[in-house]
Order: structure tokens, then sequence, then C-alpha cells
């Protein structure tokens, strides 16, 4: 049975006013089947632990540095964002690709930072409208994987999300068919790199777009453990409806 997993991304989005979404989101979901997890800018990370104290809803950073310390001006670490009281770390969100150019193995050390401090890393991989269009994806996906994707995995320490960049914060969502195609393959490249047991146990996530409307249509796929969420995380009322969606599946 796999972990499903609500998460959300804040992004550089929130001060310490939007900390009261976490308040109202944990007492919408008292109880609830699937781990939700909320990242917000890492300045919020302690208060936010405090504020989901012994509720459904658990913390995670939006990134971390794949060395355990040193002279890197401006970044964390895994053991920093642990103490925290934090338990999840997006690590290889396409935005950190694309801006801060960071490689596969350097999305890989931070996957493997994150697992040595005890968190589990939500690792992001994803196809370019280009690489789509160029029907590239699954070259893409296999390379994202083998090269992110660390050799000692399991379902506590890793998720992988599927985020499409052109699906990202554009409101364009891929077809019902395209999302099952891209979880069915990753699923597959899983089980014959980690065998059978282990790459079934990972849960997958998808995201981009996802909304209130349509993630009862996405979590209908047998490989869609679950969502990240951007936009549509930021407001307690906007993600209630898209956990009780995965709930329901
Ligand atoms: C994201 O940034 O990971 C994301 C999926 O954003 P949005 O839901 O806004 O498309």
């Amino acid at each position: 049975m796999r972990r499903k997993i609500a998460a959300g991304n804040w992004k550089m989005n929130g001060t310490s006013a939007a900390l009261s979404e976490l308040d109202t989101l944990a007492q919408s979901h008292t109880h609830s089947d699937c781990t939700i997890v909320i990242c917000p800018p890492a300045p919020l990370l302690f208060r936010a632990c405090e504020i989901t104290v012994a509720t459904p809803v658990s913390i995670g950073a939006q990134d971390c540095h794949g060395e355990v310390k040193g002279a890197f001006t401006g970044d964390i670490s895994a053991e920093m964002v642990a103490d925290t009281g934090a338990t999840h770390v997006i690590v290889g969100h396409s935005e950190r690709r694309d801006a801060y150019n960071e490689r596969n193995r350097d999305v890989r050390n931070k996957a493997e930072a994150a697992r040595a401090a005890g968190l589990c890393a939500i690792l992001c991989i994803g196809e370019s409208l280009e690489d789509r269009e160029a029907s590239n994806t699954l070259d893409i996906i296999a390379g994202q994987l083998s090269g992110s994707v660390p050799e000692d995995i399991t379902a506590d320490t890793l998720v992988i999300a599927y985020e499409p960049i052109w699906a990202i914060g554009t409101g364009k969502v891929p077809t019902l068919e395209q999302i099952v195609q891209v979880h069915d393959f990753i699923r597959t490249q899983l089980c014959t790199r980690f065998g059978a047991e282990t790459g079934a146990s990972i849960s997958l996530l998808y995201g981009g777009s996802v909304k209130a409307s349509n993630a009862a249509e996405i979590f209908k796929a047998e490989n869609v453990d679950g969502a990240l969420v951007g936009g549509a995380s930021l407001k307690a009322e906007d993600f209630s409806p898209i956990i009780t969606a995965l709930n329901a599946s």
C-alpha cells in the first residue's frame, strides 16, 4: 500500500501572516488518510513546525544543499531543515534546475543529504515544452531518473514528483493519458533499477496546475499517488478540496 501525499509548495510567497493558513488547514483535516506536507519559505519553517505539531500537517523545505556544512552563503543544509522539525524537502524543482543551473548530480547529492538527515526528499523531474513537442519526454524522464535518483532508496526517504515544466503555473494540464504514460514509465524504470518491491513502494506525485477542479480526475490514475501543488496550496480553502479528493481516491 503506497503512501498518498498532498504536498504544497509555497515557493517565495508568504510572511508570518500566512502561517494562519496552516492553522486553518490543520483544523479542517483533524484526520487524514493521506500525508499532508506544506513547504513554506525557509524563514517560516520553525514556526510552521510549531503550529502543526500533533496535527496531520507535516512541514517541508523547498530545497537543501548537498553538502553537510561549509562556506555556502545563503544555503541551508538538510540537517538544518531537520533541526526545525521539518520532515520533508523538495529537491530538483525545475525552477531551481533552471534558475540555479542545478544538474542531475546536484539533485542526487541533495536527495542523499536529505536521507542522511532523516528527511524524505520530494524529487522533481519533468520535461520542457520543447522536449514534449519533440517527443523526447520519456528520454528526458529516463535521464533525470538515472542521474538524480540515488542508489539507496526507500518509500520513507524518497518521493518522486513528475512536473512537466510547461504545466507549472500556466493553467495547462497534460491529458490524463499523458500523465498515465509518464507515471507508468517512471514506475517501470524504478522497478527495473531497484527491484519490483522497492519500485512499487515509492509514491509518485503529479505536479503542474493542479487545483480543486481537476484533482479528482488526476487522482484516478493508478500510479498517481498524490500531487505537488504550487499556487493552489497557498490558501487553505484552495488546498483543502485537493486533500479531500486525494483521501477519496
Ligand atoms: C510547482 O511549483 O511545483 C507547481 C506544481 O506549481 P503550480 O501548481 O502552481 O503549477
